[in-house]
């Protein structure tokens, strides 16, 4: 990669990339783009584009693509990743065990794993990211996870989530991880008046999102939509994860879990559930003309062993569905690209004979997942495509790897079909987060060695 730049930086100038995809329909040979002050202006032919720009940046050899946008995760889990004793566990026994970790949790611990998963994220091709906290002992808040971002130019969603049904109530958690109801809207209210920024090309953005149907209550469900929507915010849970949940909503609600959050208004365009891993045809026809949305966490799924997520038929009933690493500790990574491929790769097994039915999943499709489809689902028009009028979110990948050898007949396939891993650059509204797969501004030896020491101290 050869950059010109001269200072200040107004407009920016890719050129000669192999391959540009727009995942507006168009992959462009010796692709080029031009942007100005964080927005594109032309995607096209490098010939057919501006040949003079502030920064100029010559991309031969290199595929891009829209930067890839994560809509499931939790950050703090980077911090108990192979945990001996939930290695084998499903996702009740799972939680059970690591819930008393992370009742140590500290305004440090959230600030640096925070930091930790971003920086990962990114060096994945992710630019646009949601987190989805929902415990915060000993003083932790939100705002520790905003600082943890503090110079990343990245995109990052924060949520305030929450628990507020503890074991003496019928719930999962233990009691010292549940918030009380009055204190958890009171709080939700700061964070969103503290950080929220409803605007085009917004950075920071705060979502309102109540852990799941098992760790919070009802009435908290129903107030925290309530809020949600006054506030202008968008909404998420968990929901249908596993066949445990199914039937803790079946005994305690008399519901399945989509018909459960129907009572509780908690459907809708604004909405978008992770996981939906146990859903029937009734319900997926009803999510999709609601418009609620998926976060599709395909190796968190296996990992845990919950299911299949029946995603061919939520996209043909039109269900926005994007992708989500989640939890770093029922995943134990949090790379973007990875989970492109896994979405892919579970799907073919979900429609194997003897398994299941429908057209199996392609890399191009697995792609759009990660990109406009994860724009979609986080209710960004601003990001997830390179056309006018979009952010300068772009990444990109060398070709010329030991991993890409032979695969040059399909460039765009192989980002998700060889798993490459790691990108090697991106920008973020036109400026750089990621150069030569290091992210801009971050010592990550330092970074790393903060974080193990963090977790030793968590684990005890
Ligand atoms: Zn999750």
């Amino acid at each position: 990669m050869d950059t010109v730049s001269l200072m200040p930086m107004s407009t920016l100038l890719i050129r000669n990339a192999h391959v540009l995809v727009t995942m507006d329909g168009r992959e462009i040979q010796h692709g080029g783009l031009y942007a100005r002050d964080g927005w594109i202006e032309n995607v096209d032919l490098t010939d057919d584009i501006p040949a003079v720009a502030d920064e100029i940046v010559d991309l031969t050899g290199h595929l891009v693509l829209p930067g890839l946008v994560n809509t499931h995760h939790h950050l703090y889990q980077t911090l108990t990743r192979a945990f001996p004793g939930a290695q084998d566990a499903g996702l009740f026994e799972w939680l059970r065990t690591l819930y008393p970790v992370w009742a140590r949790l500290t305004p440090d611990h959230v600030r640096i794993s925070t930091r930790l998963g971003l920086v990962e994220l990114a060096r994945s091709g992710a630019t646009t990211i949601f987190d989805h906290q929902y415990l915060w002992p000993n003083g932790s808040r939100a705002d520790d996870q905003f600082e943890g971002a503090d110079g990343l130019n990245l995109r990052f969603h924060v949520s305030r989530g929450s628990m507020s049904l503890g074991e003496s109530d019928g719930g999962l958690p233990p009691d010292s991880v549940v918030e009380d109801h009055d204190a958890i809207l009171d709080d939700t209210r700061r964070v969103i008046s503290a950080h929220h920024d409803d605007g085009r090309g917004a950075v920071r953005r705060v979502v309102v999102a109540p852990c799941s149907p098992f760790t919070v209550t009802a009435e908290l469900m129903r107030d925290s939509a309530a809020l949600a929507r006054d506030a202008g915010v968008r909404l998420h849970t968990h929901l249908a994860e596993t066949e445990d949940e199914v039937e803790f909503c079946l005994e305690n609600f008399g519901h399945r879990p989509v018909a459960h959050m129907e009572t509780l208004d908690w459907t809708g365009s604004d909405v978008w559930y992770a996981h939906s891993v146990h859903c029937g045809d009734d319900e997926v026809i009803r999510m999709g003309a609601a418009g609620t949305g998926i976060a599709h966490c395909p190796t968190s799924n296996m990992r845990l062993a919950s299911g299949l997520a029946p995603i061919g038929p939520y996209l043909a009933a039109g269900i926005p569905v994007g992708l989500g690493v989640d939890g770093s500790a029922s995943n134990d990574s949090s790379n973007m690209l990875a989970e492109a491929r896994q979405a892919l790769l579970l799907n073919r097994l979900a429609v194997a004979p003897g398994i299941g039915e429908g057209p199996q999943m392609s890399a191009r499709q697995a792609l759009e997942l990660a990109t406009v489809g994860g724009a979609d689902v986080l209710g960004r028009d601003d990001i997830g495509v390179l056309a006018p009028g979009r952010a300068a979110d772009f990444i990109a990948i060398d070709l010329n790897r030991v991993e890409f050898a032979g695969a040059l007949h399909d460039p765009v396939a192989a980002a998700v079909l060889c798993a490459p891993g790691r990108i090697d650059h991106s920008w973020v509204g036109g400026r750089p987060l990621v150069q030569y797969g290091r992210v801009v501004g971050v010592d990550e030896e330092s970074l790393v060695e903060r974080h193990n020491m963090l977790a030793r101290d968590l684990v005890g």
